[in-house]
């Protein structure tokens, strides 16, 4: 089947003319083709920040439960994902299935003794964090380190995040940094991490020297906005100031970061959540359209080093009727999922929101 793509395709909202040779995207066009396709083009939606396959802590991955969120991935237009922390190793298949999103992730999480969610991730003495996190990133080219988790906990210390990401990228690999908490966002982005996980008391004076390093600013905005109204039923407590206080300044603080040049990229924290509704979060916090598509799509694609709609490029697409940049909603609607040059989603009749798809 030979397929050409006729489309409009974002950022820019130029026309691209392309067809699809072994998977790869190619400018050479033949005669025999069974679809052409119009429409608003993206190179697939990213979640930069999810772990599927686990659903009570303590589980291990069940593959059975981690295909159906991939497959449901694929249903929102979702082409590639990053696991920033696993319940357990994953299968072979996870990344590679033909028919499933392209993945990168950091194994299971990394945290000090005493911290984390129990049952989930490994207990890390801080002598052996850097040995351990570089051997994680060697092995999959992300670790994912936990500086602080509780409200009153130590954070890891700028000086050890330092030898963390000296040891990490010294084997070639990446550093993502979970952070809630001002002190572990602090020793995070001094220490040159690569991602910043949440961190909604980050010290804005650092924006700066984030932007100048390259470190990205991965919020995931909506799983904390959800659970706000739960907090501010309770009583006033530290706990209560910290949750709620950080969800308040958080979209103040994406808009400074993206003012200073930080690369913000979208993410939900879990399969649960729809990667369109962070997209959402992003341009009500005061992104863009462009910018809040982008965070979930294209420049989430070059964090990842995967390249867009160029020839030679790996195939993958979503196409949309209208032009998201005008209509968020739309993006909710995917027509096309085209993934490493498969057809894996075409338009149905009717065209009912991607989420209830069965
Ligand atoms: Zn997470």
């Amino acid at each position: 089947m030979s397929i050409r793509i006729a489309a409009h395709a974002l950022p820019s909202g130029e026309a691209i003319d392309l067809t699809i040779q072994d998977g790869l995207w190619s400018d050479e066009y033949s005669l025999d083709l069974d679809d052409r396709i119009i429409g608003w083009a993206l190179p697939g939606l990213v979640d930069v920040h999810t772990h599927p396959g686990a659903q009570k802590p303590g589980q291990a991955i069940d593959e059975e439960l981690l295909r159906k969120q991939l497959s449901k991935n694929i249903d929102q237009g979702v082409t590639a994902i990053r696991s920033p922390g696993l319940a357990s190793n994953p299968p072979d298949w996870f990344g590679t299935d033909s028919e499933l999103p392209r993945a990168f992730h950091a194994g299971p999480w990394l945290a000090q003794p005493g911290q984390f969610i129990t049952g989930w991730g490994r207990r890390i003495s801080n002598s052996d964090f850097p040995r351990t996190a570089a051997a994680q990133a060697a092995t999959t080219g992300w670790c994912k380190i936990i500086a602080d988790w509780g409200i009153d906990d130590e954070c890891i210390s700028e000086e050890l995040m330092a030898a963390i990401v000296s040891a990490v990228h010294g084997v070639g690999g990446r550093v993502a940094v979970h952070s809630q908490n001002e002190s572990g966002s602090a020793a995070a982005v001094r220490a040159g991490v690569d991602s910043l996980e949440h961190g909604m008391w980050l010290d804005e004076s650092l924006l700066d020297l984030m932007s100048k390093q390259g470190t990205v600013l991965v919020p995931t905005m909506k799983v904390f906005s959800l659970s706000v109204d739960r907090f501010l039923a309770q009583e006033d407590s530290p706990k209560r100031d910290w949750y709620v206080g950080g969800t308040q300044r958080h979209p103040a603080l994406i808009k400074s970061a993206s003012e200073a040049g930080v690369r913000i990229l979208a993410g939900t924290d879990s399969p649960e959540f729809s990667i369109v509704a962070e997209i959402k979060e992003l341009a009500a916090a005061g992104l863009t359209p462009t910018e809040a598509i982008g965070a979930a799509s294209w420049l989430a694609r070059d964090f990842l080093g995967l390249s867009s709609f160029q020839p030679g490029a790996s195939a993958d697409a979503v196409i949309y009727s209208e032009d998201p940049r005008e209509n968020l909603d739309i993006l909710d609607f995917p027509e096309w999922v085209i993934l490493r040059g498969k057809v894996l989603r075409r338009p149905k009749i009717g065209n009912e929101p991607a989420e209830n798809r069965q």
